[in-house]
């Protein structure tokens, strides 16, 4: 048996972050190059990259220029202009596929996606105006989340309404965005399954994980999550749902609320997610090699666990706990190369295994 993309070949990356320097560095272990796609200069993923194009998403020249020097296409984040996507579509195979990026850019569109595919979310209302507003308010009630259809990140994007009359100042806030009312669930925690699809239609997901968020940002995964049997199931299956539904192809995350009534699915991310960077340690194939794997039309790894792990981020000055972190035992430490620290900004991450 061949595998697809031969070893060696380019993959490009469109996005220079962490999370295209991890797979960049998966991908090298394998024996493939990576050329990053980046408007900043000094990105954290053009570090270990073989190649990188530093230009805006509307350079054409340059895109042109990046498609005919790869051989696949995949991205760390979701909101590439489609302009680009068009252009690039073309070139190369891009991986995960445009239906999945398309329906995981719009909030509106991945509740109607998930409500087809018979999975639970919060009840929701698509807001264009004060009118709709007030209608969407009637229906789901408060307290209710306002947010933006797209460009929503770690809680970006969000307003809490729990005043029907501060409705119009939440609207206001969004500052004429579409925007979804979503109603607000009564969750015990939260959790996400990282899974994975080949480009033949195989899936498989690693266990899940518990998230805990602070201001918006998530702070820590602990695997493995509270979740009985059943639920763990539920969790596993239907990311699976999710990912047939898409025929997509890569890893995804899913984010997901516990309740007593049962799994509620919150968001889609068409990519590695934060919530699995736990895999690094804690198993043979994390989801970075996963991904590489899938676009790659390679088989999918074993992403089995064999220990208990906790992963938690480092976030501005958590980099001052480095050199304690350093000399921790069971500590393995994933630092992103940032140049400069700021409050909020993920600078890295530990993953503490448990040894039993
Ligand atoms: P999001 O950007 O949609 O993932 O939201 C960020 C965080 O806000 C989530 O991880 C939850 O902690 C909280 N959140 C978002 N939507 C809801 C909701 N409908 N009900 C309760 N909490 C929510």
């Amino acid at each position: 048996m061949t595998l697809p993309l031969p070893i060696g070949s380019t993959i490009g990356i469109i996005g220079g972050g962490q999370l295209g320097r991890m797979l960049s560095v998966a991908a090298s272990r394998l024996g493939f190059r990576c050329h990053v796609f980046e408007p900043g200069a000094q990105c954290p993923a053009g570090q270990v990259a073989d190649q990188v194009t530093t230009a805006p998403y509307d350079d054409a020249d340059a895109l042109r220029a990046f498609g005919h020097a790869v051989d696949v296409i995949t991205y760390e984040f979701e909101n590439i202009p489609t302009d680009a996507l068009d252009l690039l579509q073309d070139l190369a195979p891009i991986h995960p596929g445009r239906e999945a990026l398309r329906i995981s850019q719009d909030r509106l569109t991945e509740k109607m996606f998930l409500q087809e595919l018979g999975l639970a979310t919060a009840p929701f209302a698509d807001v264009t105006d004060a009118a709709s507003l007030e209608t969407a308010i009637a229906r789901i009630g408060t307290p209710s989340i306002l947010k933006t259809r797209r460009f929503g990140y770690d809680g970006k994007g969000q307003v809490r309404i729990t005043d029907p009359a501060a409705a119009a100042q939440a609207l206001e806030d969004m500052q004429g965005a579409p925007a979804i009312l979503e109603g607000v669930v009564d969750f015990s925690h939260e959790v996400s399954v990282i899974a994975a699809r080949s480009l033949d239609g195989a899936v498989a997901a690693f266990d899940p994980g518990e998230n805990l968020h602070e201001d918006g940002i998530l702070r820590s995964t602990t695997v493995p999550a509270r979740l009985s049997h059943a639920q763990q199931t539920d969790a596993v299956l239907l990311a699976a749902k999710i990912a047939n539904g898409l025929t997509y192809v890569g890893v995804l995350g899913v984010e997901l609320f516990v309740t007593p009534a049962g799994l509620i699915v919150n968001e889609i991310a068409p990519r590695v997610h934060n919530s699995g960077h736990w895999t690094q340690n804690a198993c043979a194939i994390d989801q970075f090699e996963q991904h590489i794997r899938a676009i790659a039309g390679w088989p999918l790894g074993d992403g089995q666990r064999h220990i208990d792990v906790v992963m938690e981020n480092l976030i501005g000055d958590d980099m001052d706990r480095v050199p304690v972190l350093a000399r921790t035992p069971d500590c393995a430490l994933h630092l992103y190369g940032k140049a400069t620290t700021k409050p909020g900004r993920k600078m890295g991450h530990a993953n503490f295994v448990k040894r039993p």
